[in-house]
């Protein structure tokens, strides 16, 4: 619980910076990297290596900025009925070409109409982050990436599990903490904005791993109730079950 309490006081500070600090910084960082690639043109290819280096160096800062931004905003603009099942399908559609390409697959298994209220962007975003850091675990390891939706006690599961390098108890405890990365080219900003994000949707979040095995995030959100009769009824009888 301490931990947990920690960890929220640590992200209110890191939030109230972001939402001032970021859009100050993005629009210099814009017009730098706009002046830079009009120069790599007027010099020719002598310094197209240092040019090269010098805008991907500003796009991993805007990637920072990114994170942060998404940080500053953990309340949903608008909550609407959403279909679980669809925002999977639309996580493994944008994801499974990064997979692809890290020689990896994502399955997703989620047979019954799972029925939430959250904001889809939000989801999506937290989903992204998590499916990600599966991806980058399993580099260079025929990677599977299974993430498996089920409904548990008027709560929906999400499931996303791989089997990468897995994480000891000293790294699994410092999950969420701002800035904790083990990547070269880590903001460690990831899961803090992950949390924050399904947090924000009244859920939970929890991971699992075994190291060298691979690892399991556990996102649990409130169903919606069947009363509810704003959601689209789509399929009455899938909705029964
Ligand atoms: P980043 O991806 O930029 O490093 P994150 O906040 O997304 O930041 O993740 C923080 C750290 O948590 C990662 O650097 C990694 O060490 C660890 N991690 C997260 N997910 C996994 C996973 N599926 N397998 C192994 N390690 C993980
Ligand atoms: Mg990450």
């Amino acid at each position: 619980y301490n931990e947990r309490l920690q960890r929220t006081e640590k992200m209110k500070v890191v939030s109230d910076l972001a939402a001032s600090v970021a859009h100050e910084v993005r629009n210099p960082m814009q017009v730098t990297r706009g002046f830079l690639q009009f120069l790599a043109r007027r010099t020719g290819q002598d310094h197209q290596d240092h040019f090269d280096l010098a805008i991907q160096e500003l796009d991993r800062a805007s990637g920072i900025i990114n994170d942060f931004l998404s940080l500053a905003k953990p309340e949903p603009d608008e909550t609407v009925p959403l279909s679980l099942n669809e925002e999977l399908r639309r996580v493994e559609a944008m994801m499974s070409p990064f997979a692809a390409l890290h020689g990896g697959t994502i399955e997703v298994y989620a047979p019954g109409l799972l029925r939430i209220r959250g904001n889809a962007s939000m989801l999506t975003q937290a989903l992204i982050n998590i499916v990600k850091n599966s991806i980058e675990a399993t580099r260079d390891r025929a990677g599977l990436i299974r993430i498996e939706a089920f409904a548990e006690g008027g709560e929906a599961v999400v499931m996303i599990a791989d089997n990468g390098i897995g994480m000891n108890e000293a790294q699994l405890s410092r999950l969420g903490e701002p800035f904790f990365s083990t990547k070269a080219d880590g903001t460690g900003l990831g899961l803090m904005a992950t949390y924050r994000l399904i947090e924000a949707m009244q859920g939970s979040l929890e991971f699992r791993s075994v190291k060298d095995e691979g690892a399991e995030a556990r996102i649990r959100l409130p169903l919606l109730e069947r009363a509810d009769s704003s959601f689209p009824a789509a399929s009455p009888v899938a909705a029964e079950a």
